[in-house]
C-alpha cells in the first residue's frame, strides 16, 4: 500500500515472459509507436511522447536540461519534498531557481506565483501536480497561459497522477508534462515517459548552448527515433532508439494501458477519487488528521498525521510484521509523524484498504489508543455499493 510502486494487473506481469528482443528492430520500434499513442490518450494530448529507460526523476531531468538556457529562471512553488527536489534539479541542470515555499499540505497562492512569473522574462514554471511526501493535489490549471504570456514553458510532474487523476496536458497547456510507471499507471518500475509540446520541441533546436549531459537530451529522439513525417531527423538514415529499451518494460506498459482502457479512463479517475475519500474518511473515524488542507486531498496517496502520542514508524513496523502490509512515512521533516497510503492502480480498491483500516484499527487499540467505533463501515458508506 505504499504510494508506489504500487500493485499491478497480474497481466501487466504476465506480459513479460516473452523472449528477448532486439530493441532496435522494426517490430519493437512500432511496439514503442503503440505505446506512445496510448499515452498520448492517458495525456490528453496530440504532442509527441518520449518514454526514457529512467525513473521519474530522470525524466524531470531530462525536461528541465533539455530546454534551458544558461541563465534561465526556473519559478517553482514547492509545498512538499517533490516540489523541493525539482528544484534542485533544476539547480543541478544550472538553472536559477527562483524557489516560493509553502508549508506541507498548504495550497500554492496563485497570486504568488504569478507575480513571480512577471518578474522575468521566459521563465520556466515547474510544479508538482500530485505531492506525494503530503498526499496533497496541486491545482496546475490557468498557469500554463500564463507562463506562455512571458514567453516561458511550463514544466509538471505528474509522476504520482497520470492514469489516477485528470491531466489534460494540451487543455492546460503543459509544455513537458513528466510521468512515471511504476504509480496510478500501473505499470512496473523502470520508464519514465515526456510529452513535449511544439513549443518546447521548438526550444530543443534553438537553444544557445548544448545540453549538460548526453543520455537525457530528448532532442536525441527527434534527431534518432521519430519519422521525418514527425518532424524527426533520422541522423542514421532509419529509426533507432537513442538507448537499449528495457524491452520488456516497455511491453508490460502497453498492458497496463490497454488494462487502464479497458476499465476507461473516466471511470479510473472516478474509482481513483472514491478510493481517496473512502480511505480517509476510515482513518479520520479513526483519529487520524489529514496532512493537506481540506479540499486539496489527492485521490492517489493519503497522508495522515499520528498525533503526538504515536509512534509512526514503530505502528509501520508493526503492519509490516503482524500483517504483512506495507505503508510509507513521511519524509523530511516528516518522518516519524505521518503515514502515507496509496491508493494507485491496483490498490485503489476497497479490499486492500479494508486490510490496511483493520490492521491499523487493532495497532492503534494495541497502543491505547481510542479509535473511533466504525472505520470500516465508513470505508463501506463511501464506497457505496461496490
Ligand atoms: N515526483 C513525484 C511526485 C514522486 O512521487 C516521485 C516518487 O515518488 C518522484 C517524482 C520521483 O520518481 P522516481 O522515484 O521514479 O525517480
Amino acid at each position: 500500500m505504499e504510494p508506489g510502486p504500487t500493485q499491478v494487473d497480474p497481466r501487466v506481469i504476465q506480459a513479460m515472459c516473452r523472449p528477448v528482443v532486439y530493441h532496435q528492430s522494426r517490430e519493437f520500434i512500432e511496439t514503442v509507436d503503440v505505446v506512445c499513442e496510448q499515452l498520448q490518450r492517458i495525456y490528453q494530448t496530440a504532442g509527441e511522447i518520449v518514454v526514457l529507460p529512467a525513473t521519474g526523476r530522470g525524466g524531470i531531468e531530462a525536461a528541465l536540461g533539455s530546454v534551458r538556457e544558461p541563465d534561465q529562471i526556473l519559478v517553482i512553488p514547492t509545498n512538499g519534498s517533490f516540489g523541493r527536489m525539482m528544484a534542485n534539479i533544476g539547480r543541478a541542470v544550472g538553472l536559477n531557481v527562483v524557489e516560493l515555499p509553502f508549508g506541507p499540505g498548504e495550497p500554492i497562492l496563485r497570486a504568488d506565483v504569478e507575480e513571480a512569473l512577471g518578474r522575468y522574462d521566459k521563465p520556466i514554471l515547474g510544479i508538482v501536480h500530485n505531492e506525494t511526501s503530503t498526499g496533497m493535489v496541486n491545482d496546475i490549471s490557468g498557469y500554463g497561459a500564463a507562463v506562455h504570456r512571458r514567453g516561458g514553458l511550463f514544466v509538471v510532474d505528474t509522476v504520482s497522477s497520470l492514469g489516477g487523476v485528470p491531466v489534460q496536458t494540451d487543455l492546460q497547456e503543459i509544455d513537458l508534462c513528466v510521468s512515471a510507471s511504476q504509480k496510478s499507471i500501473g505499470a512496473l518500475a523502470g520508464l519514465s515517459f515526456v510529452s513535449v509540446s511544439p513549443r518546447a520541441t521548438e526550444q530543443f533546436d534553438q537553444r544557445s548552448s548544448l545540453h549538460r549531459g548526453m543520455y537525457l537530451d530528448l532532442r536525441r529522439w527527434w534527431e534518432m527515433c521519430l519519422p521525418t513525417s514527425r518532424g524527426g531527423k533520422l541522423t542514421s538514415g532509419y529509426r533507432r532508439l537513442p538507448w537499449t529499451m528495457p524491452t520488456h518494460l516497455v511491453f508490460a506498459l502497453q498492458v497496463a494501458a490497454e488494462v487502464i482502457f479497458e476499465e476507461g479512463l473516466h471511470a479510473r479517475w472516478s474509482r481513483h477519487e472514491r478510493a481517496g475519500v473512502a480511505l480517509r474518511n476510515a482513518l479520520v473515524e479513526l483519529g487520524l488528521k489529514p496532512v493537506p488542507a481540506a479540499g486539496w486531498e489527492s485521490a492517489t496517496v493519503t497522508a495522515m498525521y499520528g498525533g503526538d502520542d504515536l509512534d509512526v514508524n514503530d505502528v509501520r513496523a508493526a503492519l509490516s510484521e503482524r500483517h504483512g502490509i506495507g505503508v510509507a512515512g513521511g519524509l523530511d521533516d516528516l518522518n516519524g509523524k505521518i503515514f502515507r497510503i496509496g491508493h494507485m492502480a491496483e490498490t485503489a480498491r476497497f479490499g486492500p484498504q479494508v486490510h490496511v483500516v483493520s490492521a491499523l484499527a487493532y495497532e492503534l487499540e494495541q497502543r491505547g489508543i481510542k479509535t473511533g467505533t466504525y472505520p470500516i463501515e465508513a470505508l463501506i458508506t463511501s464506497w457505496g455499493e461496490e
